[in-house]
């Protein structure tokens, strides 16, 4: 296996190569820098996710060790500054590395996910010199992982409906409320978490606070049983007169709804991606098995009715790649993206769906045990359409844009 060490990702960084969204666009070839990324996270994803994925979904159990060695590799804070302790990677870079890790490992991918463009994004690009240097550099390299405490049990969708409290309290902040379907909330030791501190404002009277943890007056909900990635965790964070220091207020005050939004439109190129590695994982499967699936004298994959769904595949995941990429590198080059996010997440969750759902076909009855990863595929896939906004919200996002540059 061709892993190679955080300097070596370093290094990487440092000889980034300029590409331009034309290039991309085209798929002619990834810059050599981004192919030799996609390698090792390929080698790394087959070495040490692929083979024991199927019992930490079973077991629910939460893969430390991996998750330390991915941040060896740098992948835990992708797109961090150096200057920071990340690795300095671009948003293209961070697309194809979590689709490459998530082929091996859905819930490898969401915790990654969490930790880079929902913990440490936000941090890094609202929080001052001292709340990165607390907060950014030690959950850079797997030691520490970090969550993102949004949805609550009133509002997921409604974001700007938060019900969660920040009052102000002398030299600290008072946080009473509960936060709801938090990934990583057992083994964080950090959160950005988003409450309101002047109802009359609605969603422009939400601000965004770190919290470190553990801390008195947060506890923890029961784990949630989930359908699938379930060697991630999933928990409330019950705030019960929590006080946290007022320098751990995240931007201005009042900024909240506005560092969330943004936080998710970069967080979709994540889930996307996630979306495209489990959608791949299916359609390798599929094809491995119908290559050494014998039916009527020959294996199944000479059988036409085989090929198309084999087809219809590979064109739903091509394409989401395409857009995937596209908004990543939109991203990269400082352009809006918002639009483009939500078309990847929206056509590489529903392409996860699709080629899940097609390679339990092809398997047939091995399609239906857990012996066999489709049916993890098909399990996993599911969540890629809900969490960092559901389908339907991804619709709305796109037709607002949509008529934003119609002009109506
Ligand atoms: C496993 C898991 C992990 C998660 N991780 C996190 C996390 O780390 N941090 C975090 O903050 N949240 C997290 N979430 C929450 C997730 O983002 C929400 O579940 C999601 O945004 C949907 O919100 P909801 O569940 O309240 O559904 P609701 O908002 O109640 O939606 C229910 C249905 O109504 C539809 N709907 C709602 N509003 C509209 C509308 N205006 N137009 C059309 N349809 C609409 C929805 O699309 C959906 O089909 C997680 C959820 C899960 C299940």
């Amino acid at each position: 296996m061709s892993v190679f060490p955080r300097s070596g990702v370093f290094k990487i960084g440092k000889c980034f190569q300029q590409y331009s969204a034309r290039s991309i666009a085209s798929l002619s070839s990834l810059p050599e820098t981004h192919q030799m990324l996609q390698k090792t996270c390929r080698d790394f994803a087959e070495g040490e996710l692929k083979p024991i994925a199927a019992k930490l979904d079973k077991e629910h159990l939460y893969p430390k060790k991996q998750i330390k060695m991915m941040g060896d590799l740098g992948l835990m804070a992708i797109d961090v500054p150096e200057e920071l302790g990340g690795t300095g990677l671009d948003y293209l870079a961070y697309s194809i590395a979590m689709e490459e890790i998530s082929r091996g490992c859905a819930s490898a991918g969401v915790i990654m996910s969490v930790n880079n463009s929902l913990y440490l994004g936000p941090v890094a690009k609202f929080g001052n010199k001292e709340q990165k240097e607390k907060f950014v550099r030690p959950f850079t390299n797997g030691d520490r992982v970090g969550c993102f405490a949004l949805s609550e049990p009133g509002n997921g969708s409604d974001a700007g409906a938060a019900s969660t409290m920040a009052i102000k309290k002398g030299q600290e902040w008072k946080l009473d409320g509960t936060k709801s379907w938090i990934t990583n909330g057992y083994e964080s030791e950090a959160s950005v978490v988003f409450a309101t501190t002047d109802k009359s404002k609605k969603h422009k009277g939400i601000s965004a606070f770190i919290v470190p943890k553990p801390i008195k007056g947060l506890s923890l909900g029961k784990k949630e049983d989930k359908l699938g990635i379930r060697a991630s965790s999933t928990c409330n964070l019950i705030f019960e007169d929590c006080l946290i220091p007022e320098e751990n207020l995240l931007g201005e005050p009042g900024m909240g709804f506005k560092i969330a939004m943004m936080t998710l439109d970069a967080g979709r190129i994540g889930i996307a991606s996630q979306a495209l590695g489990i959608a791949q994982a299916s359609l390798d499967c599929a094809i491995d098995y119908a290559s050494k699936r014998i039916a009527f004298g020959a294996p199944i994959l000479k059988l036409q009715s085989i090929q198309q769904k084999l087809a219809d595949m590979a064109l739903r995941i091509e394409s989401a790649r395409l857009l995937t990429w596209r908004a990543a590198v939109l991203k990269d080059k400082k352009e809006p993206f918002t639009k483009a996010a939500a078309m990847a997440k929206l056509a590489a969750s529903e392409a996860a769906t699709f080629a899940s759902h097609q390679c339990i076909q092809v398997l047939g009855g091995m399609g239906y045990v857990s012996d066999m990863p489709a049916e993890r595929h098909y399990r996993d896939a599911r969540i890629t359409e809900i969490y960092e906004g559901t389908s339907e919200i991804q619709r709305l996002v796109i037709a607002a844009n949509l008529a934003k540059e119609y002009g109506v």
